[in-house]
């Protein structure tokens, strides 16, 4: 039974549901008080990388469906929307696909940049209204996991696709450590109060991992034993916030003495900065 919270964002009351799509993937579908132009409750989703499980969604809610936001290539971010458009036409209900300027995304019809660009043909976005909604989001620049990801942010509420994830982060596929390290620090300046959704339930791997490297850090352990509560009912763990995840996720915490101590220990090298640090950490969850 997918899961709802419920966000205010200046008056504006956003519902925000984590549908199960694949083994561990959240789509999230954002919705709100106001309607669409047929009547119906309209609803903006992220990520969907099987269009079924949405559709389904759609069906039993009485939805329509008239933005999608990507974060970034995958298929299972991607992997749904060819046949969504479809659905979309055959409803007849307008629909808008925004996505990364520097990744190729199929159907996307407005390209995205943290860095705005309007040269000419060069034309991207660093900001995306959505009018069915009345929500705003800013866009933010995170390579790392691919080389174009980006993530979707206002005042409250983050989407931040396969960057940051609860007691984690994403692997790195396209882009550097360096690289990652920096769009971390990004999403760690946001106000301790936003609430991130991220695309996968993988909290509880990520906190055993996380336990490895900094056994002394108390608020770890006893968010651990939360999380296996909450995972033994089938509760999802997310979404997380900025200012836990700055308590308990080793990637956004390589300046403490205790992870590099480990991490120098776990792979016999002297670590001599915070960024050697976290790639040394990094590497240490890809075998863990
Ligand atoms: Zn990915």
């Amino acid at each position: 039974m997918p899961q709802s919270q419920t966000q205010t964002i200046n008056n504006n009351k956003i519902v925000i549901t984590g549908i199960h799509a694949f083994y561990d993937n959240y789509i999230w579908a954002i919705s709100s008080s106001g309607t669409s132009s047929s009547g119906n409750k309209s609803i903006a989703l992220v990520d969907p990388g099987d269009a079924e499980v949405c559709i389904n969604y759609l069906q039993k809610h009485d939805l329509v469906l008239n933005n999608i936001l990507i974060t970034h290539h995958h298929p299972d971010h991607t992997g749904g929307i060819a046949r969504l458009k479809e659905y979309c036409a055959k409803n007849q209900w307008p629909v808008t696909v925004y996505g990364p300027k520097n990744e190729n995304i199929p159907f996307c019809d407005v390209k995205l940049s943290e860095q705005e660009n309007l040269n000419n043909n060069n034309n991207s976005n660093n900001s995306v209204y959505l009018k069915e909604l009345n929500l705003t989001f800013q866009v933010l620049d995170l390579p790392g996991h691919t080389s174009g990801h980006i993530a979707y942010v206002n005042e409250e509420i983050l989407f931040c696709g396969d960057t940051l994830f609860s007691g984690g982060c994403g692997r790195l596929f396209e882009g550097t450590a360096e690289q990652m390290h920096t769009s971390l620090k990004k999403l760690a300046s946001l106000p301790g109060s936003t609430s991130v959704y991220c695309t996968h339930e993988y909290t509880q791997a990520n906190l055993a991992f996380a336990l490895s490297v900094e056994p002394g850090n108390k608020e770890l352990v006893a968010y651990n034993a939360k999380v296996a509560e909450l995972r033994a009912s089938n509760i999802a763990t997310v979404p997380s916030s900025i200012a836990l995840e700055k308590t308990i996720n080793p990637f956004l915490r390589c300046y403490q003495v205790e992870i590099k101590e480990n991490a120098e220990t776990q792979t016999k090298c002297n670590l001599n900065t915070e960024l050697e640090t976290f790639t040394a950490v990094r590497r240490l969850k890809d075998n863990f």
